[in-house]
């Protein structure tokens, strides 16, 4: 078999894996209805706000934004540093967080007249430029902004994401983020719905079986070829 041909070979059998993967999580889960967000705004601002915390303290910091009528751009524009700081308390890290949306804020009224719908027609990769280049914000949220709140076809890659796709021999374990984006993206249609429920479906299955020391049993992935002893944080 000639090189190329292998290569083909080798890339259907991952697309394979990668849609059975999904059909056994589906199957298991069910849709997981993400992201769990009334508006764009509110979508971007809960992306932010998740590093580091779980989703039920976000939800009260962003109670506390709605609550104070400031879960809007120009909302959170004029409130100061301070003030942003003590209505996400709840999130923790609420300093460095306040920082972190303060400067998603400061770049959105400096380049794009603080509207949201003059982000829309930014190609995707000039968009994740963009969100890279705003301190604090790091691949994972950047790229859950792209696909949950400006539905582009981007995967978004975690901790969970890592652990199944090392575990189940998709992608060498010492593989960094942008493969492991590239392996789902190169791999499974380009399809935004595809990505939102995988890409949920992977934190799923990550945070009630594939823990830092994984509980294959019941595991609806169980039946699959993996090596629980890969150890990923
Ligand atoms: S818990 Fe085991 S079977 Fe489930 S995804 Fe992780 S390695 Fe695979």
């Amino acid at each position: 078999m000639s090189e190329s041909n292998a290569l083909l070979e080798a890339g259907e059998m991952i697309a394979e894996q990668l849609d059975e993967i999904y059909q056994l999580l589906f199957e298991r889960f069910g849709p997981q209805h993400w992201w769990p967000g009334e508006t764009q705004f509110e979508i971007i601002t809960g992306a932010i706000l998740t590093q580091n915390t779980n989703w039920a303290n976000v939800e009260k910091a962003i109670a506390n934004l709605k609550s104070a009528g400031c879960l809007t751009a120009e909302g959170l524009y004029r409130l100061d540093l301070s003030q942003l700081a003590e209505l996400i308390r709840p999130a923790g890290y609420y300093n460095i967080k306040a920082k972190r949306l303060k400067n998603f804020i400061n770049r959105l009224f400096d380049n794009y007249a603080g509207n949201l719908t003059n982000l829309e027609s930014v190609d995707t990769d000039k968009l994740r430029v963009e969100l890279l280049a705003i301190k604090g914000i790091g691949h994972e949220t950047a790229d859950s902004i792209l696909l949950y709140a400006f539905n582009r076809a981007v995967f978004v890659v975690d901790a969970y994401t890592a652990r199944v796709a090392f575990r189940h021999g998709l992608i060498e374990p010492d593989s960094d983020y942008e493969q492991l984006g590239e392996l789902f993206q190169s791999h499974l249609p380009s399809d935004t719905k595809l990505f939102n429920e995988y890409h949920a479906l992977l934190v799923k299955v990550g945070k009630e079986f594939c823990r830092r020391e994984a509980r294959c049993s019941g595991c609806p992935l169980e039946k699959l070829p993996h090596t629980p002893d890969i150890e990923y944080f």
